[in-house]
């Protein structure tokens, strides 16, 4: 086949351009990434032929090596691992498929100065990408293990690519960088230079497990039988879980995690487990210091690497960590597995969930100990991880005292600071009985909303909860320490009995009730399709009403929950609460009580309910009527 030349997808060419013109100071970081790249495809061969043995692939020898050649300027890193059908070179080379890079290019536009684009280019990573840091020119020559063909890529990274099929080509892929020339002032990035490899590899690359071979300079001339010297084994291939704790540095550590977590940037914690015993195993697990932007989505990749003594044999085992730990990443190697497990039996492996549990508790004490010893830290994972965390207090009933020692929620108490249920309990008030809680969009509109009008005046303090797991979680957890966790929004809120001494008595309230009751009662027919019931509030202070949901029943927020996970569930009616204090409500009695004809009152009820709908952040249910009916009245008290 003949040469062809192929344009690159919109944001890979503008990804590429970033690099050729990189601003991104540590330019060391693409054989890092080439490396990366090389030892996954070594990993994938091994799993491919576990799986498939008749896979027609070498794997007697798997291995990374490096050649320089100092006269062409050429850096070539080549592996014998899974290589790339001619196919999976166009997709997986000449696009960038996450999803995540539009967003990044659009940030990266916005953010003109350079410091920015180099943290943008440090958050996202761009993998073989970064080879054109440091070459004008990259080619590629890949057979995928299995098939006859090979295929050739390269490109100056300028628009295009090229593309052809080759006859004869190694099995895996071998990438080949055309260095930029030279900088006589700047020795230190001369990749020509073998210290210069040395230095890199092992630096970042050390824990490969995998052998990175370099080979001598000369070797593509020299004759083997003259004793010249042979390729140099660069990296020790210890893997760090085995290695004595304190042989391991941090920075080792980091250099792990990126490598298998695919970012750029240091986790935020590192997790050792050793479980010794009848079933023996490591875990090294890392919690990120960022979430990434695809963690609620479907296509969001969780899982653990699985070893058996030192194999891989699954690259994202989901079994091990629950779905709400699914941002830890990270690598688990056990003593005695079957190497040849699916991953439907590892679902249900008596192993396999024991140590799922332990990996569960041994993250939410590591979280625990994170709280109580580093605030900062913690504040970060929280600010990252607390949505996706919380999901467990819906799942996971065992670990649910574990979790709720480590979840801080915003309150009233603090415009910054966030809670936790432990420090709300100690804060409640003599008498107070309940945790309050408000669910909604966003801290201001709860704040704003008139259910929270009578707490803010005796100063009660109720958590303000925004994330959309929150009324599950809330609902499905119901008390904590024998203290009930109580929405403001449902059910009567009884403050005054809680508060003796303050407010109206009983008598008082029995005398109000009865001079309401034609009111309240007439009012309840108006509105009955939508409303089960009005009553007098002790909720509010400020406006003159709100609807609440009765206890037993499912909030508005709930319901859509429910609805959009496709369960069918039936729309609560709620009640309407009146604001005795009001002067509108009490003037609405009045008029109720004087006049003969309702037929203006009527109006009025529709819109006092509409009103309260409005308030909480709802929509009135017939908006263009209730506008006009609205603007009617406006305009007579002009
Ligand atoms: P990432 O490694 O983050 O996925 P890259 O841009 O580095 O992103 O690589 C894109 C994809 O190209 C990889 O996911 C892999 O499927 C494929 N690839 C890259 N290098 C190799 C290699 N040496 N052997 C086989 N496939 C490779």
């Amino acid at each position: 086949m003949a040469t062809e030349t192929h344009e690159f997808q919109v944001e890979a060419r503008q990804l590429l351009q970033l690099m050729i013109h990189s601003v991104y100071s540590n330019k060391d970081v693409f054989l890092r990434e080439l490396v990366s790249n090389a030892s996954d495809a070594l990993d994938k061969l091994r799993l491919e032929k576990l799986r498939d043995d008749s896979l027609d692939a070498d794997v007697s020898d798997p291995h990374i090596e490096i050649g320089i050649d100092d006269d062409a300027r050429t850096l070539t890193v080549r592996d014998n691992g899974i290589g790339m059908s001619y196919d999976e070179v166009v997709q997986l080379i000449g696009t960038i498929a996450h999803s995540g890079t539009a967003k990044f290019l659009r940030e990266l536009r916005e953010s003109k100065d350079e410091a920015g684009a180099e943290g943008l280019i440090g958050q996202f990573g761009v993998g073989f990408y970064s080879g054109f840091m440091v070459a004008d020119e990259v080619s590629l020559v890949t057979r995928r293990a299995g098939e006859s063909h090979g295929t050739r890529w390269s490109s100056r990274g300028e628009g295009t690519y090229t593309l052809e099929t080759v006859d004869r080509a190694p099995q895996g892929t071998s990438v080949t960088l055309h260095l930029k020339p030279a900088d006589p002032e700047n020795q230190l990035h001369d990749y020509t230079a073998p210290w210069k490899i040395r230095e890199i590899v092992k630096r970042y690359s050390d824990f490969i497990t995998w052998p990175i071979r370099m080979l001598p300079e000369d070797s593509a001339t020299a004759d083997p039988s003259d004793g010249a010297p042979g390729p140099e084994t660069l990296n020790s291939m210890k893997a760090l879980w085995a290695r004595p704790r304190d042989e391991v540095s941090d920075d080792e550590y980091h250099e792990l995690y990126k490598h298998i977590g695919h970012d750029w940037r240091d986790p935020l914690e590192t997790v050792r487990l050793q479980a010794e015993g009848t079933f023996e195993y490591q875990a090294l697990l890392f919690l990120p210091a960022h979430a990434p932007y695809d963690l609620f989505t479907r296509d969001y990749q969780r899982g653990l690497q699985l070893y058996v003594r030192r194999v891989l044999i699954m690259d994202d085992c989901e079994a091990l960590l629950p779905p709400y730990l699914r941002f830890v990443k990270g690598v688990v190697d056990a003593a005695d597995l079957s190497l040849n497990v699916s991953r439907e039996i590892l679902q249900q492996d008596r192993h396999i969930e024991m140590m799922r549990r332990r990996l569960t508790k041994k993250v939410l004490s590591t979280l625990k100990d994170m709280k109580a010893k580093d605030q900062d830290r913690y504040a970060t994972f929280w600010r990252e991880f607390g949505t996706v965390l919380k999901e467990g207090l819906v799942t996971d009933s065992e670990n649910r005292d574990a979790i709720l020692a480590v979840a801080s929620f915003t309150s009233t108490h603090h415009d910054t600071e966030p809670t936790t249920l432990q420090q709300y309990v100690e804060r409640m008030k003599e008498g107070q009985d309940d945790i309050y809680y408000l669910t909604g969009e966003s801290r201001q509109s709860i704040e704003n909303s008139p259910h929270m009008e009578a707490f803010r005046d005796r100063g009660i303090e109720v958590l303000l909860l925004t994330d959309p797991v929150d009324e599950v979680w809330a609902d499905a957890v119901g008390e904590y320490e024998g203290k009930k966790l109580w929405s403001v929004a449902k059910g009567r809120i009884d403050l005054d009995a809680e508060e003796e001494g303050t407010g109206t008595t009983e008598g008082e309230r029995e005398q109000r009730a009865e001079e309401y009751a034609g009111l309240l009662g007439w009012m309840g027919e108006q509105l009955d399709e939508d409303i089960k019931e009005v009553r007098l509030s002790s909720r509010l202070t400020v406006s003159p009403a709100c609807v609440v949901s009765d206890a037993q029943d499912l909030t508005p927020a709930l319901e859509n929950m429910y609805r959009a996970m496709g369960q069918e569930v039936p729309t609560a009616k709620r009640i309407l609460e009146l604001n005795p204090d009001h002067r509108l409500v009490k003037g609405l009695n009045q008029a109720y009580k004087e006049r003969a004809d309702h037929t203006e009152l009527a109006e009025t009820t529709e819109l006092l309910h509409g009103l309260a709908v409005l308030a909480e952040g709802g929509r009135p249910k017939e908006p263009a009527r209730f506008v006009r009916l609205m603007a009617d009245r406006l305009e007579r008290a002009l």
